[in-house]
């Protein structure tokens, strides 16, 4: 049996899609074009859904799948199949900022757990004071700051005031379709911008590369449309020497294990924001759960994404079940 996971949220906040609209374009327009023929490599499913514009987390959570079923068929882990090798990933980890002191002994903790990177979520009037602090308390940290898109233009003055920070990278300042702004700004600015919620499709790629709108991209499997459209936007962004790595979306360990299987392929800058299982879960639906060791994670040699289901715990947390048959 192939897993899969569809990373859209309750409600259209990240991007346009829902977890209902995902079922519908799943169950109404993906499922009846995968019985049409036989498919013989995950590679022809992006031409395949390719009459479905856009909905790209619902494409993403039926090609996950039958990537994990066809290496599994295959008998070889996910992370070879993609190119990538099983080597442990040092990983990252988001650090929410309630308050600088609390803030600040989060970043403690997860360091002693053997973190390498902390990202903190930025906005307008949740930012200076908060990455300030950080930095006067570890001056060496690999720090990035994401903001998920809350500035706009008229914030430069403030979004220029973070680049003595040395931060490795700030995340998505402007709205998601904010390209001359993204690129306005990283004109004023030495640190690079990565770019997350823009990058959809490789022509939103390509219109980056083109504008120099950023110097890397957060390489989401699951928003673009599944891991070869991902793979595929990775050699584009070799090509143009444009950073790319892989975060996460708050997955359960279906996901997760798609995640750390990309983070394995060469070019893909680590570490990741992938964290592991006991950061977001009391109990991971995957078994053995994600678990950090010496500040890696180890990538299972398994065929697939090497996890297995822990079927007590996905029973506990299943809301609903539909079946589709040719
Ligand atoms: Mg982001």
């Amino acid at each position: 049996m192939g897993w899969g996971e569809c990373v859209a949220f309750a409600g259209p906040w990240y991007t346009e899609e829902t977890i209902e609209t995902a079922w519908h374009v799943i169950r109404d327009f993906l499922v009846p074009l995968l019985w049409q023929q036989p498919i013989v490599t995950p590679e022809e499913l992006s031409s395949r859904f390719s009459p479905v514009r856009g909905n790209l987390m619902a494409k993403a959570g039926v090609e996950s799948a039958i990537q994990d079923l066809y290496a599994k068929r295959l008998e070889r882990p996910l992370a070879q199949l993609l190119g990538g090798d099983l080597k442990p990933l040092p990983l990252g980890a988001a650090v929410a900022m309630n308050s600088v002191p609390a803030m600040l002994a989060e970043i403690d903790q997860r360091l002693a757990e053997g973190y390498r990177q902390i990202k903190l979520k930025i906005g307008p009037g949740k930012d200076l004071v908060y990455l300030e602090a950080v930095r006067d308390r570890f001056p060496d940290l690999e720090l990035m700051a994401d903001a998920n898109g809350a500035y706009s233009r008229k914030d430069f003055s403030q979004l220029r005031a973070m680049d003595h920070l040395n931060l490795k990278m700030l995340e998505q300042p402007l709205a998601a379709g904010d390209w001359f702004g993204h690129r306005d700004l990283q004109n004023q600015i030495r640190t690079p911008i990565c770019l997350d919620e823009s990058i959809r499709t490789e022509d939103d790629l390509d219109l980056a590369i083109g504008l120099k709108s950023c110097q890397a991209i957060n390489l989401k499997w699951g928003r673009v449309g599944g891991l070869y459209p991902a793979l595929s936007m990775l050699k584009r962004c070799q090509q143009h020497g444009i950073a790319a790595w892989c975060g996460g979306m708050l997955e359960s360990g279906i996901g997760r294990g798609h995640s750390l299987a990309l983070s394995t392929v060469p070019g893909v800058l680590l570490p990741g924001d992938v964290s592991a299982a006991n950061r977001y879960w009391e109990e991971d639906i995957v078994t053995p759960e994600a678990t950090l060791i010496d500040g890696y994670l180890t990538i299972p040699n398994a065929p697939g994404i090497g996890y297995a289901l822990n079927p007590k715990q996905l029973e506990r947390v299943t809301v609903t079940r539909q079946e589709y048959r040719p």
